[in-house]
């Protein structure tokens, strides 16, 4: 059993915890419109409404039992606002503000009944909870793979649909320990230690959300190029790694193309750097386009281009290279003043299914390398495979 715990201290305790959650929800370093401002105002709010609960009797009746109550309504209402900023969305204007409004209206009628209040607030609050719940995992456009800070916060608002809803049904059902705001008990103690560690673990879950939103986007970052959006040089030496360990388990094939745009510094000279700039991306969009889904295209440096084709024979990946070439040669490229004829040589490093021991990756890249040479010095506009 839980001893009985004093119901005022705790009512501070949560008060304490909310201002220190929405100062470090301040401070938390954050992209605009990631919702952490609106969250720590509802902190605020949360806050100033466990210190009116914890003064209740000691000013008029209409302050601790109408406006604190209110105030509790309005922290959910800001915290649903975040959930939806963070997802990206409108403001929830009418869902924000009907639970603020029934709270206040329905304890104003009520202000002297204690086991009617403790009912109506188990009630909207779960409601309101819910609505979070709904908005943190509703499919969108935001809605990436589930982060432990999602399953954080869905834990503190699933405490706090419980916890003030068995208050409620408690109420409800006359069942409550307590005949006053700041009378102890066991559920008084329960639900005020619940209620502190909801501030928590809400509030951790928001900014975990949000760091971990920010630790995609850094990740993204520094694995693509930031002119073209494909994958960058460490992105896809990395992946050529993995699949040739994957290769060498599975004794399939694996190949890699290396593309050169030829006399890119020509095509810069005559029309400028960014028609230069325009004739890469265009070219990594047409790259992006014609390779499989398992297939992966990055760029290598420059004017570089590295394709990986796992499962692939030399004779597949010599196909693949040709159309590629192909539709370079054939399809000029938009410049701002007409058409930019341009063409790419291709050095092809292939390993052959069952072939024993893989190369490892650099030795690959280096066999492709020497293929480019080749391609250059045979003429450009040209696929070749490895001299040897
Ligand atoms: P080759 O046929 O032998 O490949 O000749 P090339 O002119 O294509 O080769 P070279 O390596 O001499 O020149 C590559 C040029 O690519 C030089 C460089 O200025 C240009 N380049 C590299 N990165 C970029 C970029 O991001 N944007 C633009 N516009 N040009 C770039
Ligand atoms: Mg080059
Ligand atoms: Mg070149």
């Amino acid at each position: 059993m839980l001893p009985l715990l004093d119901v005022p201290t705790m009512m501070v305790m949560t008060a304490a915890a909310s201002f220190a959650m929405a100062l470090a929800l301040l401070i938390a370093p954050h992209e605009r419109r990631e919702g952490l401002g609106l969250w720590a105002l509802a902190m605020l709010l949360n806050g100033l409404a466990f210190l009116l609960f914890a003064l209740d009797g000691q000013g008029p009746r209409w302050v601790s039992n109408v406006l604190a109550n209110t105030l509790l309504a309005g922290n959910f209402a800001l915290a649903l606002a975040a959930i939806e900023q963070f997802r990206g969305r409108a403001r929830p204007w009418w869902r924000m503000a009907l639970p603020v409004l029934a709270m206040a209206l329905l304890c104003l009628r009520h202000v002297d009944d204690f086991t009617a209040r403790v009912v109506i607030v188990g009630v909207v609050v779960p409601l309101q909870a819910a609505m979070m719940l709904h908005a943190l995992w509703r499919p969108g456009p935001q809605l990436q793979q589930p982060t432990r800070g999602m399953w954080l916060l869905s834990a503190g608002l699933a405490l706090q649909f419980i916890m003030f809803g068995l208050r409620g049904w408690r109420a409800g059902a006359g069942q409550f320990s307590a005949s006053h705001l700041l009378q102890s008990g066991g559920l008084q103690s329960i639900s005020l230690v619940l209620a502190f560690v909801v501030v928590l673990l809400s509030a951790l879950g928001f900014i975990l959300m949000a760091k971990a939103r920010a630790d995609a986007a850094l990740h993204h970052l520094a694995m693509h190029d930031g002119l073209t959006g494909l994958a960058n040089r460490r992105a896809v030496v990395q992946a050529l790694e993995r699949g040739l360990a994957q290769a060498a388990r599975s004794g399939d094939g694996y190949a890699l193309l290396l593309l050169d745009i030829d006399h890119f510094k020509l095509i810069n000279d005559s029309h400028g750097h960014l028609t230069g700039d325009l004739v890469l991306r265009e070219l990594a969009a047409r790259l992006r386009g014609c390779v499989r889904a398992q297939d992966m295209a990055g760029r290598y440096g420059g004017e570089e281009f590295m394709v990986l084709l796992p499962g692939t024979s030399a004779e597949g990946a010599r196909t693949v290279a040709e159309a590629l070439r192909r539709t370079v040669q054939e399809q000029p490229f938009a410049g701002e003043r007409g058409a930019i004829a341009a063409t790419v040589s291709v050095g092809l490093g292939a390993i052959e299914a069952g072939g024993g021991d893989a190369p490892d990756a650099t030795a690959l890249i280096a066999s492709a390398d020497r293929a480019l040479y080749a391609a250059k010095a045979g003429g450009r506009n040209r696929v070749e495979n490895d001299p040897g």
